[in-house]
Formats: structure tokens, sequence, C-alpha cells
């Protein structure tokens, strides 16, 4: 790597300290990036346009303070990173999980950037989210905790200003106590969150939108190689919306979905999961290990779904689940594609061993991006006042996963036509973003 990669990579490093997240998360877009703007962009350097995008246009963090059930006070810290609004207004999902933390939260919103902008809708990028872990709170103490949570975060967003979502942790319930609040401080029904509920302003798909729009764009990179998805074995990880949805239209492809998992475990069903079987594990909470008391499968308890052959992985639990050893074992057991149905689910490692075996591979800022692209379609309906068909939304979100497919391919084919979608992912998300920065002057 050249001079000014190696001195922009101890740039960030030392502004960023103790962020191995945020780190890692912008080393890999340098990667391509730079080379890039060396060779084609060289007018960027002197603007210092890279390093601009890593520093976040504004962070705010707070106290939220709240009552738990048996009545002792409770403190969680709360955060929104306003990554960059050279497209439009800051746009990225709450999360609520212990694991929360500002490390976390700047590689989300990092990543979140290229992404937006990969839908081509004009939305600009950002994260937040708490330290809380709803997994063990009441109704009341999540309403509670949501409540104390907007109560700060209302004067730092709105419908043009910053619009939030969903993320681990926060779906349809804690949009609406969120909304709620935002509506009862603010006196303003407004588009300021999405993923909200069909009947109070949410967009039809929104729930489907990042399962639907992964396997969207693996049935488009198979069929770049004359291949489909028809009797294909699918290995998923992660038992929440993604995963849920992503198994599903898998399914629906023709495809056999022989794995589900969660942090304590995976099913492994060799006949391959159904709506129904899929719908029971969803009863389970996270009592993964009692589908063997309903349907044959086996349960493996500390084991995550890598080890199982199949034809196509997709992660879709959490940053980091899928390692280097992972990536081996897959590879050996005939793996011919990887797709990140979660944010940055492979490790550094990892990618560097799947580029090394050049399987298909899609990085999560364009093979995820269903999601926030139909929350950019909800901002859309809010905008006009209209609600349009699950079947309009559907078909939009499959054109724009086909849409950044191609935008991989033009910027990430090399001269024997191999397709990196992953420097295609990073280039093509960055030249939309540069160009507009560029444009509107140093701010
Ligand atoms: N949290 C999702 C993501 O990682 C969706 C964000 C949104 O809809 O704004 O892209």
């Amino acid at each position: 790597m050249s001079k000014y990669f190696e001195s922009f990579v101890d740039y960030v490093a030392v502004r960023n300290p103790n962020q191995p997240e945020y780190l890692q998360a912008v080393r890999e877009v340098a990667e391509d990036v730079i080379p890039y703007i060396e060779t084609q962009a060289k007018d960027l350097i002197a603007c210092k346009l890279f390093e601009r995008i890593t520093e976040p246009e504004r962070t705010v963090s707070f106290r939220v303070v709240w009552v738990d059930d048996s009545n002792h006070v409770q403190i969680n810290r709360g955060y929104r990173v306003q990554m960059n609004s050279a497209l439009g207004p800051y746009k990225g999902g709450l999360r609520f999980s212990p694991t929360v933390n500002l490390s976390v939260l700047k590689f989300l919103a990092f990543e979140q950037t290229f992404k937006n902008s990969l839908t081509g809708l004009p939305l600009g990028a950002g994260k937040g989210g708490a330290d809380f872990d709803p997994r063990d709170k009441s109704d009341s103490e999540i309403m509670r905790f949501c409540q104390s949570f907007m109560t700060e975060l209302n004067r730092h967003i709105g419908g043009d200003t910053d619009v939030p979502a969903g993320d681990i942790g926060v779906g349809e319930r804690e949009i609406g106590y969120l909304f709620g609040q935002y509506k009862r401080i603010q006196n303003n029904f407004t588009g300021v969150l999405t993923g909200k509920g069909p009947s109070w302003g949410g967009s039809f798909i929104r729930p489907e939108a990042t399962g639907f729009g992964l396997l969207y764009f693996v049935e488009r990179m198979l069929y770049e190689k004359q291949d489909t998805l028809k009797g294909k074995k699918v290995a998923i990880s992660g038992a929440g919306n993604v995963a849920y949805y992503a198994a599903l239209k898998a399914i629906s492809l023709g495809a056999k979905v022989i794995t589900i998992s969660n942090s304590n475990g995976t099913i492994y069903d060799e006949q391959g999961f159904s709506q129904e079987k899929l719908d029971y594990v969803n009863s389970l909470k996270r009592n993964l290990q009692d589908y063997t008391k309903r349907f044959p499968g086996e349960y493996h308890a500390g084991k995550k779904p890598w080890q199982f052959a199949c034809d196509i992985a997709l992660p879709c639990a959490t940053q980091n689940e899928l390692d280097e050893q992972d990536v081996k074992q897959l590879l050996k057991a005939g793996c011919m594609c990887i797709a990140e149905g979660a944010n940055m689910p492979c490790t550094e490692l990892a990618v560097k061993a799947i580029m090394k075996a050049k399987i298909l591979y899609a990085p999560g800022k364009a093979a995820n991006a269903g999601g926030v692209a139909v929350s950019g379609l909800e901002m859309s309906q809010n905008r006009i006042g209209q609600q349009w068909t699950a079947d309009k939304v559907d078909g939009k979100l499959k054109k724009i996963m086909q849409e950044i497919h191609d935008t991989c391919v033009h910027y990430g084919k090399d001269n024997n036509g191999v397709i990196n979608y992953m420097k295609g992912a990073n280039i093509g998300g960055f030249v939309k973003v540069a160009t507009a920065m560029k444009a509107q002057g140093y701010v």
C-alpha cells in the first residue's frame, strides 16, 4: 500500500483511539478508495475529502434514566452519530444492545454512508442507540426506556434533519413507543422515524426489506454467472428479522435453508426449513434448543452455522461473527457464495481469505441495503401523504437491489471479468458522496 494509505490509516487511528470496530470499517473501505483516489480522483487529496468522511459531522451522547418494574432507577447511555448529510438528512437505525458503544456506532454510521449512497436515494447517514438490553425487559420497561430515550433524542432529529429507524433490539414495537413520544413532545405527526406500523405512516415491505433485498442481490450475482438459487443449500445465521425474511425469500426462490442460529447455538435441519418451521423458531424466542421437540433436526449448543456444508452462507446476525477459521471450513465444504445480511459480519482476516479464494462475496453495505432503501421509500410516501401497495414497494426494492448490483459491477469488474463486489461497493458508494461533498465546499 502507498504512503498516502499509510499516513491516512495512522491519522484515523490517532484520532480514534480504542475504537477497533470503527478502524476496521475505515481500513476496509480505504483499501479500495485510496488507490482509486490516487489514480482517478487526485483532486480529492488536497481537499482532504476522505479524511473528512471519517469525521462525524456531529456526535451526541446522553444520559437515559428510567425506572424498572422493581422501582429501581436505571441509567443507560444513549447516542446519535450524525455522520454525513451530503446526500440528504442523516439516516440510519437505532441499536439497543449491551454491546453498543461509540466505536460500534461509528463503524455502523460509516458503513451507512456508503450503503445509503448506493441506494441512489437522497439519504445521508447516521446511527444511534443505547447500551440497553431489551431482551430481559417487560413491555412497560421497554416503553419507559423508549420514552426517556426520545425525550432527549427528539431535539436532535426531524423529518428533514435526521430520520432514525430500527436495528438490533429495535423493531416495530420500539419504533411505536419512540414515535409516540416524539409526537407528544413536538406536537407533530411527521416522517421522523421509519419502520412505523403500516396503519400509522409505515411502508409495506419494510419488515421484509433487508432479508428480501439480500436474496434479490444474491439472485443477481448468480444470474451474472448463469446460475440460480434453485436447489442451493443455504446456511443462515441469526434468528431475527433479517434472518427470518432472508430464509423465507430463499425458500420461495427454490433454495433449501438448513440453519438458523442465535448467540447460544445453531439449529441444523437437513430437510430444510419451511415457513411453519420458521414461525415455530420465532415463537421459541431465545430457546432454540426446543426446536427438536417439534421438528426433526439437531440443536448444536455453542456452535455457529458455518460448520455445515452449504453452497451459500448468509451471515445475518451481527458484526465479526464469521472469522478466518469459519471461511476455511466453508470453503472446504464447497461454499461458493457469502453474502452479508448483517453489517460487517466477516472479520478482516475472513474477508482476506474470501477474497483470496475468489468465491462470490457481497459486502453488507451493498447486500443488506434493502432495509434502508425501503426506509427511503417510506420517507417518500410520508412526504406525499400516500401509501403504496406491497407489490409496488417490493418492485421498487427489487429494482434498487439490481441497480446496486450493477454499480458494484461497474466499479468492481477487473480486466479478466472477475467482479470484486467489495471494491465496487466501496468505490461506487464513495464517488457519489465525494462529488456532493466537493460541490458543497469546506463544511
Ligand atoms: N438498521 C438498518 C441498516 O443497517 C436500517 C436503517 C434504516 O432503515 O434507516 O441499514
